[in-house]
């Protein structure tokens, strides 16, 4: 029986790169230096130093972690049938948020997809809050801790395996990679097979 689900944010609850592209198309009028930072940013997980200078290089400007999670959460926008999804699983199991990141900048996309108004504050936990990154298993740990559930009945659904299947594994949770970002249907189809009624 799972007690608790727990997300990742960028890329699981949040199509952030969709918002980092088109915050490329608004900045980068050649499409080869679009393409050249898509490459540095690597989904959101390649060296931030890297990315703000092939952005300046490329005549974006400067750049730094607080204005691009704004901008980011900038083109965000509610998606208002996942969040009834996730609303329905609340009434079913505990649920929450375990994302790594910069915490002005994971909170203002919280805010900009509404997710702060479905998960409860002390149930999203952000690594650069509570000092501790995925994949480290003391990070998945805190948050069963908090929600006061057994890792083995808590199921961690990520996006980036070396973080979000290495990890919870390691900490005893059950894990679920998604190729996509969680939309209503794929996560009742997800959440039918991993909790079948
Ligand atoms: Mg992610």
């Amino acid at each position: 029986m799972l007690a608790a689900v727990l997300f990742d944010l960028d890329n699981t609850l949040i199509d952030r790169d969709r918002a980092f592209n088109a915050l490329l198309l608004d900045t980068f009028d050649v499409p080869a230096a679009r393409a050249a930072i898509e490459r540095v940013d690597a989904h959101g997980q390649g060296g931030r130093e890297a990315l703000f200078l092939a952005w300046e290089k490329h005549g974006g400007g400067r750049m730094d972690q607080e204005c691009l999670a704004a901008e980011i959460a900038a083109r965000l926008v509610p998606d208002e049938a996942l969040l009834a999804g996730l609303r329905n699983l609340a009434d079913r199991v505990k649920i929450g948020i375990l994302t790594n990141g910069a915490s002005q900048g994971q909170r203002c996309k919280l805010r900009a997809a509404a997710l702060d108004q479905v998960v409860m504050a002390e149930h999203i936990w952000i690594s650069g809050e509570v000092g501790c990154s995925k994949p480290s298993p003391d990070s998945f740990l805190r948050a069963c801790h908090g929600l006061a559930v057994d890792p083995a009945s808590t199921l961690y659904i990520g996006d980036h395996a070396p973080h979000d299947s290495v990890g919870p594994a390691a900490a005893g949770l059950r894990h679920r990679l998604v190729s996509a970002p969680l939309t209503a249907e794929t996560l009742a189809h997800l959440l039918s097979e991993e909790m079948p009624l």
